[in-house]
């Protein structure tokens, strides 16, 4: 009994654990499932992981960038390629819509450089950023604008052809076959509440997927806001006032601040100054050191007339290395003792490598050399380059405007000439000549323009200048001309001839007959080349036509173009006659001189012919007086 009783209880136990054991297998697969699923679930998510962390380091990117303040363009254009590239779209773009006179069109902002572009841009020819698309009602970018929301095409085609029509059949076809985009995705962009344009992208999937939505529209916030940033950044830039480099004022606030002081002053019957300081060859410094040195030498200047400045003046960058110092209340006196304290603290002034720099300055006073302050600009402006010309690293006071004497016109004129490099005269020549001019000795003007004269006529006597001068002012007193236009006419005295300075020697000196075509060339080629050289020289614009005109007859068989009676200028018609007969009186290469009855016996001939009978008339009395 006991035995069955114990098998009993055996096989009791024995199933007793095996169904501990089914049990426990049970589980155990359980576990193992449970554990296959969760591995899928962490695979999974750790790819979804990679791809936002993709997204995520695109974002830092662009955000990046964006941040370093670089250009729209190339931000837009970091965008579309980092959009592109790494979230493996074909091709990615931003448009933009546009208007004009006459309606809506589109552009291509920035497209992203990838192969389906360059493949589409080949057989289209004309590449699409430098297209004007058409806006058309009835495509996915109007559906875009009109819906506010993402949305997507499959026929990539018909979007194509709507946008650039011009593109064959044929052409589009190609492109089609060729590509693996499957749609395009576009979505819209608004910046300040206003509609900006479109953001593309060209999948090779034909589906759109929520999360994909959301992720695009991340990134059209951040072209949203690359845009808006970009155009806060330029209306911030348009209302500065300052200079970024050195830090003064800037022209724009110049200006403004110029205005409120000129008002003041009138108000307050005060002077105020102008010192206009421009760098000394900061060209040269560029060239030979570097632009940096270059800007360090603005710098410097910033640097001086900050330190130099009262805290009631005004000190500006006008552009470039152009500076302007304003001080209230100052008279010319005071502001050229502070213009040459400037000048001089910046000469003291040690820089690296470029050791030291110079500037030139100017100095006007409201209210003292004239009460109109586009005058006094002009004035700093010009006492300024009188600086430069005398030699640059010093202080010019302005000269008021009406004191501006025709023998200044007439001397910086000729520096000017001088100071050019292509004028055929030797260098210690003209060296001479402007160190005569800058001595301010009685007729200086006069010995130089005789010596200038002599560079292309050897048998030109000295003391002639003056004489001819002087007696093209008497006949022109005899006509009532204006004082303006006698001033005028002393300085076309001195300078009718300059462009005989640009004619061969041999040919000026020839003493056979001159052929045709040499006679051609000594009558027109002077009057060229004065105009080419006098053109440049701002002051005396007005001397030009009578310079031009000085060998018109008056039957209109002059030239260079052939005026007659009362079209040529009464001061040209003086030149031309008191020209004539100095040059009878002159010797020749080829003909002796004539006695000064001789010469007006010349000159008579030709009266009613080569000039107005009046003026020979005059002319001859004249000479009487005269001889
Ligand atoms: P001058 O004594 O006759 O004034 O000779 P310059 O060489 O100073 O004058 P020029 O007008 O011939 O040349 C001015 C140069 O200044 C040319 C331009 O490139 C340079 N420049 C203008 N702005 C800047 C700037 O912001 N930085 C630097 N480094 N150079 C500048
Ligand atoms: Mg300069």
């Amino acid at each position: 009994m006991d035995f069955f009783k114990n098998l009993k209880d055996i096989y009791r136990k024995v199933s007793e654990v095996e169904d501990t054991i089914y049990h426990e297998k049970q589980d155990y697969l359980e576990i193992y499932e449970r554990n296959l699923e969760l591995e899928k679930e962490i695979e999974e998510r750790t790819k979804e992981l990679n791809i936002a962390n993709k997204r995520m380091l695109t974002l830092q990117h662009i955000w990046d960038m964006m941040n370093a303040s670089r250009p729209l363009q190339s931000v837009l254009e970091t965008i579309v390629n980092s959009i592109q590239g790494e979230l493996g779209y074909l091709h990615c773009n931003i448009i933009k819509k546009c208007k004009d006179e006459t309606g809506y069109y589109m552009t291509v902002l920035a497209q992203s450089n990838d192969i389906s572009i360059k493949r589409v841009e080949q057989l289209i020819k004309i590449p699409f950023q430098v297209r004007r698309l058409v806006y058309s009602s009835n495509n996915i970018y109007s559906e875009t604008e009109n819906k506010k929301e993402i949305c997507q095409t499959l026929d990539i085609g018909g979007t194509l052809k709507t946008v650039a029509p011009d593109v064959s059949d044929e052409t589009l076809k190609e492109i089609i076959d060729g590509s693996k985009a499957k749609s395009i995705i576009c979505i819209p962009l608004f910046t300040r509440n206003s509609y900006f344009g479109w953001f593309n992208v060209f999948s090779s999937r034909d589906e759109l997927s929520s999360g994909e939505t959301d992720f695009l529209t991340m990134f059209a916030q951040q072209i949203e806001m690359a845009i808006t940033i970009a155009d806060l950044f330029e209306s911030v830039k348009a209302q500065a006032v300052t200079d970024s480099l050195t830090g003064l004022y800037n022209r724009r606030y110049f200006e403004e601040y110029l205005k409120k002081e000129v008002t003041r002053a009138l108000r307050q019957k005060q002077p105020f100054s102008v010192i206009g300081l421009d760098l000394d060859h900061l060209k040269q410094i560029n060239d030979k050191y570097g632009h940096a040195y270059g800007d360090l030498a603005i710098k410097t200047v910033a640097e001086v007339l900050k330190k130099n400045a009262r805290s009631i003046d005004t000190a500006a960058r006008m552009g470039g290395e152009e500076f302007n110092l304003i001080l209230p209340g100052v008279d010319s006196k005071g502001a050229m003792i502070a213009a040459e304290r400037i000048r001089r603290a910046l000469e003291l002034e040690k820089l690296d490598t470029i050791d030291h720099v110079t500037a030139s300055v100017g100095v006007a006073t409201f209210l003292e050399h004239s009460d109109n302050i586009e005058d006094i600009m002009e004035l700093t402006d010009q006492a300024m380059y009188q600086s430069k010309r005398h030699g640059r690293n010093r202080v010019t006071l302005a000269k008021p405007i009406a004191e501006t004497s025709w023998q200044e016109i007439a001397i910086n004129t000729f520096i000017d000439i001088l100071s050019e490099h292509n004028i055929p005269i030797e260098k210690d020549k003209a060296n001479e000549f402007k160190n005569k001019l800058k001595n301010t000795e009685t007729d200086a003007l006069y010995t130089v323009a005789d010596m200038l004269t002599q560079v292309y006529n050897p048998l030109h006597h000295s003391g002639v200048m003056k004489s001819k001068v002087l007696l093209a002012v008497s006949l022109a007193k005899r006509f009532d001309l204006p004082k303006e236009d006698i001033d005028n006419l002393r300085i076309a005295m001195l300078l009718y001839d300059i462009g005989n300075l640009m004619l061969p020697q041999e040919l000026l000196q020839k003493s056979t007959p001159l052929t045709d075509e040499e006679r051609n060339h000594i009558q027109e080629h002077p009057i060229i080349a004065a105009r080419e050289i006098l053109k440049p020289i701002s002051d005396i614009q007005d001397i030009i036509p009578i310079i031009e005109h000085h060998h018109e007859n008056w039957d209109g068989t002059g030239y260079p173009e052939k005026l007659a009676k009362e079209e040529i200028p009464m001061t040209s018609q003086i030149i031309l006659i008191v020209d004539a007969y100095y040059a009878l009186i002159e010797p020749r290469t080829y003909r002796a001189e004539l006695t000064p009855s001789q010469a007006i016996e010349v000159i008579k001939q030709d009266s009613g012919k080569k000039w107005n009978s009046a003026l020979v008339q005059e002319f001859i009395t004249l000479i009487d007086i005269d001889s």
